[in-house]
């Protein structure tokens, strides 16, 4: 017992300095009526790296019905969609080497996963951030904001 609570006082006197382990995790999922499960993303300022998961838990094939999810700022957004539509499913709708894109996923079909890591070094408290589905037609309800602060 006393170990536990030894235990519990190093990880509170850990946290002021930096994130709590599995605070710099994010899981989002799309869901089967095409959506996200949430329209806000909050990234601790403090997470120098962001493991972030999506899972589509819809039942349909991606190319059918498909979700991914892609970060950057919301100005250009636009932009990164019209580049990803051209670049295609087999492109995951992303631009190659698109350096407006801070972070993105695969497109994932039904019932797949996909976990990635990125750098927060793109990220701030200033500029507005989107993230949102490069699905050719998705993005107009599959979207939402990044914070970072
Ligand atoms: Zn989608």
């Amino acid at each position: 017992m006393f170990k536990k609570i030894l235990g519990t006082a190093v990880v509170f006197g850990l946290a002021s300095s930096a994130a709590f382990a599995g605070e710099c995790d994010i899981s989002v999922e799309a869901t089967a009526s095409m959506a996200y499960s949430t329209k806000e993303i909050n990234i601790n300022k403090t997470c120098k790296e962001v493991n972030l998961t999506l899972k589509n838990a819809g039942n349909m094939p991606k190319a059918a019905m498909g979700h991914n999810l892609v970060i950057s700022k919301k100005a250009d957004m636009q932009a990164v969609l019209t580049d990803g539509n051209a670049a295609g499913l087999s492109k995951n709708f992303v631009k190659e080497n698109d350096a407006r894109v801070i972070a993105y996923t695969n497109v994932l079909g039904g019932g797949e996963s996909a976990t990635i890591k990125f750098k927060t070094d793109k990220l701030n408290n200033k500029d507005a951030f989107a993230f949102f589905c490069s699905f050719p037609g998705h993005s107009a309800v599959m979207n939402g904001v990044v914070k970072f602060n």
